[in-house]
């Protein structure tokens, strides 16, 4: 049976070609899809199982996290050794941690973390992360869209292989209504020969999916590809055939011009994630080159922030650009910082047909932020219209009052609907513990 939910009085960011305003305006789902986006009110004689009341409330697509892992178990708790450098704390703490989690203690892990997202705004993830069919299914329990790869590897012992994400695809692509796809992924250069690469490369083919890795975050990561084989990692993905449509490059912190334009004349899309690049010490990325050479370029959190809150992430996008290049017109701007977090960021995916905005057709993917907040006021039209560079600029996930995926309203007035809590919280610190103690 239909069910048909009505969204009305509020602000409504449609994020469509034109970046329409609705102000008053209301959106009718059916079942999974948006069916109608109108101006004013919904027409009378429309019959609804149930109605939100968006007055005083921004009405936005779902914000897309183009590249994360399901990490939380040892949020914070690692930052001392992290503070001592990525290289050596991904060495002598993340691999070897990521071999003792059992698929449990990675359902228990993702199920937190996809929790926070829910409750943040975030919809959709591209997380690339380990024993991935728990994550797809803590996704399906959770009720968050979510793109999921494994964090692959055939150079440290102990990590996920291309098999274990075949079987994965299998299992799991288009579980729950298609809210679950699986793609193909590599971790980074340091830890994955160029046969690897291959054969990621070939499997995302076979399989018509997508393949996420990591490109060119650190220093440390330049050097070992320039010193094994005399090229940077942008070049040698490149003669390696890996770069495409179909692959997300994440971070792209060290790129040459050249690199740029090989990623450009591919097509391969960017996933930046700046308070990452901050907080781990990888430096700046060229964004504001990569969005005036026209990449295709969604925003992520990845890992070890101590939150996951993509409204920090857009600001962080935007400003850091117009400081280190100290130049106000440096890119993103707010207006494209927040294109990056939707309607981008679903391109960068290969879904800005299913999500990223809110219009007839598309999934159901829908946020409501509370604008009655003294920050947010006065609210302003007109020349000096200010609601969305409020938002970029000063919200936070907690200001996230209302999440419908898929249809499906998961968080209203900022309470969760379908999932307690605390049971997720304490299967948390129990997987924390074992994963401690093993
Ligand atoms: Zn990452």
């Amino acid at each position: 049976m239909t069910e048909t939910t009505v969204i009305e009085n509020g602000i409504v960011f449609t994020m469509d070609k034109n970046q329409t305003v609705l102000d008053p305006g209301y959106v009718v789902i059916q079942d999974d899809k948006v069916v109608e986006v109108g101006d004013g009110s919904p027409r009378s004689g429309l019959i609804t199982d149930s109605k939100i009341d968006a007055k005083r409330k921004a009405v936005l697509p779902g914000l897309i996290d183009s590249h994360y892992h399901s990490i939380a178990l040892h949020r914070g708790g690692i930052d001392g050794l992290l503070a001592k450098g990525m290289d050596k704390a991904f060495d002598e703490f993340y691999y070897p941690m990521l071999e003792r989690m059992t698929p449990e203690d990675v359902y228990n892990e993702a199920s937190l973390a996809y929790l926070e997202c829910i409750k943040a705004g975030i919809t959709t993830v591209n997380d690339m992360y380990r024993h991935i069919t728990a994550c797809a299914d803590a996704a399906e329990k959770i009720g968050i869209r979510a793109v999921i790869s494994s964090e692959a590897a055939d150079l440290f012992p102990g990590q996920e292989s291309l098999s274990d994400n075949e079987n994965a695809f299998k299992l799991k692509n288009g579980a729950a209504n298609g809210r679950v796809k699986i793609w193909f992924g590599a971790e980074w250069i340091p830890v994955c020969s160029p046969e690897f690469y291959s054969k990621a490369r070939e499997l995302a083919t076979k399989y018509g999916t997508g393949l996420h890795i990591h490109l060119a975050e650190s220093l440390g990561e330049v050097e070992i590809c320039k010193k094994k084989y005399g090229k940077r990692p942008g070049e040698h993905m490149f003669d390696l055939d890996v770069l495409g449509r179909d692959v997300l490059a994440a971070h792209c912190v060290w790129l040459s011009d050249k690199e740029i334009r090989l990623l450009k004349e591919t097509g391969t899309a960017v996933s930046t994630c700046p308070i990452s690049n901050l907080k781990l010490g990888n430096g700046i990325a060229r964004l504001h080159d990569m969005v005036i050479a026209g990449l295709r370029i969604g925003i992520g959190t990845d890992a070890y922030m101590n939150n996951l809150d993509m409204f920090d992430v857009m600001k962080y996008a935007s400003i850091l650009q117009k400081g280190s290049r100290a130049d106000a017109s440096s890119m993103p701007s707010y207006e494209k910082a927040f294109c990056m977090a939707t309607i981008e960021g679903a391109a960068a995916l290969q879904m800005d047909r299913e999500i990223g905005s809110i219009e007839r057709g598309k999934k159901a993917d829908i946020i409501l932020v509370d604008l009655n907040l003294p920050k947010f006021q006065p609210i302003l039209r007109g020349r000096f219209a200010n609601i969305l560079p409020n938002l970029v600029y000063g919200a936070h996930g907690e200001n996230v009052d209302t999440v419908i995926v898929d249809g499906r309203v998961l968080v209203e007035n900022g309470e969760l609907k379908m999932v307690d809590q605390q049971v997720i919280f304490e299967n948390a610190r129990k997987s924390a513990e074992r994963v401690n103690e093993a």
